[in-house]
């Protein structure tokens, strides 16, 4: 199976475009008459939108719901409802077979994660970020493993606000602690955001209006009360 090293290697001295290795990648699948099992990390539905359209066109996907970060509990609950459906709709739709599994929701284990490394305070996007994405990629890189997919990765490089650079060197950093390859992507580029957005409107996808954190909605401003009501509402 094509690792992304072995690609990484011809392409040194160049500023790396993750979108253009993912198509590399799938070249050397059609090649081989090869199609891969891959296990998608994705934090609600928008990310996974096209990220699924695109990806199923060339692999088996599933989507692997693991967002211990998110709080509060019910904006969790809410969040994997949303997803599911959203997978189901999907499969209904364009006669896929992506499957949705969902990992154990352990709060207290980023909390803990974020006050041991005292990132309370850091700003979106810096180092809380980075341990939230490598605290979600390590478990989806183990549970690949574990379930003998071919590749991890991620759908949040579709997203406009998250660095793909941060979210790809922390995927090829975690490849190297298990038996999986890691599918490097930044979804974002060749449309790939607007086409969520239309998906998003295509399925009426609940959007949500903070990342997922308590810091980050406090930092925010966002009002969790409103948050949690709304959630229970729905
Ligand atoms: S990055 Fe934001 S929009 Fe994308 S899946 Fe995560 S919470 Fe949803
Ligand atoms: S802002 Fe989002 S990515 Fe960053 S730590 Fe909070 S939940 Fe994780």
């Amino acid at each position: 199976m094509i690792q992304v090293d072995a690609l990484l290697k011809r392409m040194s001295n160049q500023k790396i475009n993750y979108d253009s290795l993912l198509r590399k990648m799938i070249k050397e699948w059609e090649k081989s008459d090869i199609r891969p099992r891959i296990l998608m990390h994705s934090c609600c539905a928008p990310c996974s939108t096209y990220t699924l359209e695109f990806l199923t066109q060339h692999a088996d996907v599933s989507i692997y719901f693991a967002n211990s970060n998110i709080h509060p509990k019910v904006e969790y609950e809410r969040r994997a409802r949303v997803q599911k459906q959203f997978v189901e709709d999907f499969n209904r739709n364009t006669n896929q077979h992506v499957q949705f599994i969902e990992a154990p929701y352990k709060p207290q284990d980023f909390i803990k994660g974020v006050l041991e490394n005292n990132l309370q305070e850091a700003p979106e996007g810096k180092e809380r970020c980075s341990f939230c994405f490598e605290m979600r990629l390590d478990l989806v890189a183990k549970e690949a493993a574990k379930l003998g997919y071919d590749y991890f990765g991620s759908a949040l490089t579709i997203s406009p606000k998250k660095n793909s650079q941060q979210i790809n060197e922390i995927g090829i950093e975690v490849q190297q602690l298990y038996d999986v390859n890691y599918l490097p992507s930044d979804f974002k580029k060749q449309g790939g955001t607007l086409r969520s957005i239309e998906m998003c409107q295509e399925y009426d996808i609940y959007r949500q209006c903070y990342c997922g954190c308590i810091f980050a909605a406090n930092q925010q401003g966002v009002d969790l009360k409103k948050v949690a009501q709304e959630a229970k509402n729905s």
